[in-house]
């Protein structure tokens, strides 16, 4: 899955999504040690408990926790039978037939289900009615249960039930079927259940959305848990089965579509209207993959070798499904060759989604998407929306290799999805599509928000422990940047570590050996293609089994030589957790280069040994920045880096400009804020959109904390100067023949001029008024629309507001539409910003994106956190309603209320939520109380200095 669409965001700050507050518990030695021979039966994994870390096994061998299902029955097959209609109904009805096979003779089959309607229950007696309402038992009469039954395969007959329990369906959303003997172990059954469940509105599930045109869309999302929310399952990844479907609707026109995440095998109509469509059995897969949509659609198609590609689209836009489809079959090429695999489905679809609340969703087969990712009209879509599109593309397909045929074995190894997909996505783009540069867009979006999330003292480990996960809520908060981003990163890391021929060999042994099964992270490393495979799985292992990323500090020794020492980096931390982590210590295989054009050097840094002295004469370190920490110089090295920075190259001075902005803002650290300032100024000449696009973020960063301070004016002046230069060289178009690197400069041009415009350099408002004005006989290029909308709005009175939201109201293209929507939150008028948040709860804004508005609000500078928050708390019921728990859980509270930089601010919210804390995710709760600790430590530390700097560089100036 596609965590959210706000990977693609280019405004984005900081994360939605730093990890929890959770520290591992010390467990001794000796405990591990026995645990780690029982569990492993070997000891290699005894190696992680040298220093550094907490000494814990991946797989503590514990396998019932009552969250989980039991072993002691396996689901082998499923044959479901859904009947749903799109004329508005809010219930469905379904049947789930299940082919069951005993491992451990029992007389209970439990399984997962929430809020379902059984037949059962439905049809009982008022005497066991009662009963269930007691103790949430319905007992059988004679042994049966209306609508419910298990018949042994061998003999034909029934089993004789005794009971059947929804007591466990609240807390853990499971159920019991109880029979009255024992089910025999190694013999097969078939469980039957009858039941109606809700077509959902929350986008979980299987939910109805409202598409364009207004014709109602039934779709499914399934991961992580909510599969059981539509069919009564064995919800779990480990428990891979097959699946077939049969779907009963009724056809509105010759555009309805009827799928699942096979093909259709047989359809017939029955006499009442309705249609009845069988389709193929499924490959062997886990129930989070499950897809069907009912729903009008056109769609384009190719066929390559054995695949059937097609891209459903909204009826009349199929043609702008071009760039998805070459990319699917281009992509899907690629993972087969790479993985040696082959792809177990006849067909590879995908389709737009109207509401759809993460970013893509990899069902087998049956690919799901925001309609922004596949389907884009040329007259909007820049390149770069183009790119960010397919990138998603490429994520999904890559899942149809790493997660659906190669699953992880439980949500705490995630990261083998979802690291494995982020990484790949952009491996695979930089093979297919090279001119378009992924990888080093990678390095200055996923990487940093990696880093981000990682260098706080709650960030958690990318594999986590099974006695952690025991929640819905847990489970879903696993889909975050540590596991994508830090998990893609570390994956990198160990493809440049290794080299790519090994890294290639790696993987194909690992898809040989697990196709079609589930693994856990260490099975992946046992098949190290390496020497010693258990020294180097013990060396992986530190970035993946403890929480944070390294620092490493360089000093110059009086005879020339280097030191090294490494440390856990925080950007925020009290001195108790400083303390707390202070012999944490990684495996770090360290670049280094001598000069700006020499060589580059390898060294590994070991996690037993505390220090590393380099006689090299050493330039820079972590060379194009390939390895997944930070490294901070002497004052007199950074000087004389910022003095050459122009040497470098881009990776390198990208490198440099984050580890130092960084570094400078962190409040552990100690360097001389001015440093970044330096830094910044001497890259104003810089000509390339990572290192723009990066200034860009750190300076709205810097901007949103100095808000409220005096300093606020002389570091606006700062960011004029420091554009200037830049605006006037490049402009807003490119001189034919001239720009050597028109695609660059296309990708650079909206920072300098998101800058330009927003800290108020004149020039640049100007041109973007009359670029709106004139934008019906001249068209305003795709790519400056985020610029010249927003611009517009924040430098423009009521009348460009109304207009710009006009517009928005009119336009269909979903693109466009997003660029349109964004640049509403960006006025300076607050009873206007207040129109924006009411269009956010209004018919005119999806669900999907309502929090995301919201967000988008609370980052406009200065009153956008204030106003947004007494929207938040004002209108808090309406947001549930629209848009649901998991949404505000997940994403609203963290995206406002990080943004608060004082104390008082922190308690005020600490005081809204009390009474609905246990409703919230309390690792995004917690990370937001964080963060807000983090704003203000930040202040208190580093605004003395900020201030002296700004104020005698750029005094204030009335503006
Ligand atoms: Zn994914």
């Amino acid at each position: 899955m596609l965590s959210s669409s706000g990977h693609h965001d280019a405004t984005r700050i900081g994360q939605e999504n730093v990890a929890e507050k959770r520290r591992l518990t010390i467990i001794s030695i000796v405990v591990v040690a026995i645990l780690t021979i029982i569990v492993a039966g070997v000891t290699i994994w005894a190696t992680y408990l040298i220093r550094g870390w907490d000494g814990v096994i991946e797989d503590d061998g514990v396998k019932t926790y009552p969250y989980r299902l039991p072993d002691t029955i396996l689901p082998r097959h499923y044959d479901i039978e859904i009947e749903a209609l799109l004329d508005g109904a809010t219930t469905f009805n379904g049947v789930v037939s299940i082919r069951l096979e005993v491992t451990t003779e029992t007389n209970v089959v439990e399984l997962s289900a929430e809020e379902m309607q059984f037949v059962a229950i439905i049809k009982a007696t008022e005497d066991q009615k009662k009963q269930h309402a007691k103790n949430g038992v319905l007992p059988a009469v004679d042994g049966k249960l209306a609508g419910i039954s298990i018949k042994s395969e061998k003999t034909s007959s029934e089993v004789v039930l005794s009971g059947f329990s929804t007591a466990v369906l609240e807390k853990y959303r499971k159920i019991q079927v109880h029979t009255k003997n024992n089910l025999e172990k190694g013999a097969f059954y078939i469980l039957r259940i009858e039941y109606q469940a809700p077509i959902r509105t929350d986008m979980r599930g299987f939910y109805s959305s409202k598409a364009a045109d207004g014709s109602t869309v039934l779709s499914t999302q399934f991961e992580s848990e909510d599969g059981r929310a539509a069919i009564p399952l064995f919800d779990e990844p480990k428990f891979k089965a097959t699946y077939q479907m049969t779907i009963t609707t009724k056809l509105k026109d010759e555009k309805t579509r009827v799928l699942f995440n096979t093909d259709e095998i047989e359809r017939t109509n029955l006499p009442d209207g309705r249609v009845k469509v069988k389709f193929d059995k499924t490959p062997l897969m886990s129930t989070y993959l499950i897809a069907f949509i009912i729903g009008q659609y056109d769609y384009i198609e190719k066929t390559d070798g054995k695949i059937r590609h097609r891209i459903y689209t909204p009826v009349g836009k199929s043609e702008q499904g071009r760039a998805a489809l070459e990319a699917s079959i281009k992509v899907t090429k690629f993972f087969q060759d790479l993985y040696q695999v082959e792809y177990p489905i006849n067909k590879m679809d995908h389709i737009s989604i109207p509401s759809f609340a993460s970013g893509a969703m990899e069902n087998f087969g049956l690919i799901t998407y925001r309609e922004t990712y596949i389907i884009f009209d040329n007259a909007t879509a820049s390149q770069l929306d183009k790119e960010n599109g397919i990138e998603v593309v490429s994520h999904e397909i890559s899942h149809q290799f790493n997660g659906n045929i190669i699953t992880c074995a439980f949500w705490t190894h995630l990261w083998l999805n979802e690291g494995f997909a982020t990484f790949m996505e952009t491996y695979a783009l930089d093979k297919t599509y090279p001119d378009w540069k992924r990888g080093l867009k990678k390095l200055t979006n996923s990487v940093i928000y990696a880093a981000d999330a990682d260098s706080v003292p709650s960030a958690d480990p990318i594999v986590r422990l099974y006695d952690k996960i025991q929640s819905k809520d847990e489970i879903d908060s696993l889909f975050n940047s540590i596991t994508y981003d830090k998990g893609g990163a570390v994956l990198s890391m160990f493809f440049n570590y290794l080299g790519e021929d090994k890294f290639v060999q790696w993987i194909r042994s690992y898809f040989a050996k697990y196709k079609n099964q589930n693994a856990e992270t260490k099975q992946l490393l046992e098949l190290l293609p390496v020497q010693n495979v258990q020294e180097t799985a013990t060396n992986f292992g530190t970035w993946l089994h403890q929480p944070g990323m390294p620092i490493v500090q360089v000093n110059e020794n009086a005879d020339g030589t280097i030191s090294l020492s490494q440390n856990r980096f925080f950007s925020y931390a009290n001195a108790t957790q400083v303390d707390q982590f202070k012999n944490s210590t990684w495996w770090i295989p360290l670049t280094y280069v001598t000069s700006a054009d020499g060589d580059v050097k390898k060294v590994e840094m070991s996690s037993k040994v505390p220090s590393l002295k380099i006689t090299d004469k050493v330039y820079k370190f972590n060379y194009h920045k390939t390895g997944f920490y930070r490294v901070n110089y002497s004052t007199k090295m950074w000087k004389n880096l910022i003095a050459k920075i122009e040497d470098f190259d881009t990776e390198d001075r990208f490198d440099l400009f984050n580890d130092i902005f960084s570094i400078a803002t962190s409040t552990v650290e100690n360097i001389d804020s001015s440093l970044m300032f330096e830094m910044l100024l001497a890259l104003k000449n810089d000509d390339t959109s990572i290192l723009w696009e990066n200034m860009y973020q750190s300076i709205l960063k810097l901007h949103q904390l100095l808000a409220a301070e005096s300093v606020s004016n002389s570091f606006s002046r700062m960011v004029k100067d420091l554009v200037k230069n830049k605006y006037e060289s490049i402009g807003w178009t490119n001189v034919p023949g001239a720009d050597e690197d028109e695609e660059n400069l296309d990708e650079l041009r909206p920072f300098v001029l998101n800058l330009a415009c927003r800290f108020g350099l004149t020039e640049c408002v100007t041109e973007a008024f009359k670029r709106y004005q004139e934008r019906n006989s001249t068209i305003i290029p795709p790519i400056l629309r985020n610029a010249v909308y927003r611009a517009v709005v924040s430098n423009g009175g009521e009348r460009e507001y109304y207009q710009i939201l006009n517009q928005f109201k009119a336009e269909q293209d979903s693109v466009e539409r997003t660029k349109l929507m964004y640049a509403l939150a960006y006025t300076q008028q607050i009873p206007l910003l207040q129109t924006t948040l009411d269009l956010a709860l209004s018919p005119h804004v999806k669900p999907q994106d309502s929090i995301f508005l919201i967000r988008e609000v609370a980052r406009n500078v200065p009153s956008g956190p204030n106003v947004a928050w007494n929207f938040v708390r004002t209108r808090y019921d309406a947001i549930l309603s629209k848009c649901g728990q998991d949404q505000v859980s997940n994403r609203l509270v963290y995206g406002v209320g990080s943004l608060f930089t004082n104390i008082f601010e922190r308690d005020e919210l600490i005081q809204f939520f009390a009474p609905n804390i246990e409703k919230l995710s309390m690792k995004h709760y917690s990370n937001t109380l964080e963060a807000i600790e983090k704003n203000a430590k930040f202040l208190s530390k580093h605004l003395p200095a900020i201030n002296t700097y700004l104020t005698e560089k750029y005094p204030p100036q009335t503006l």
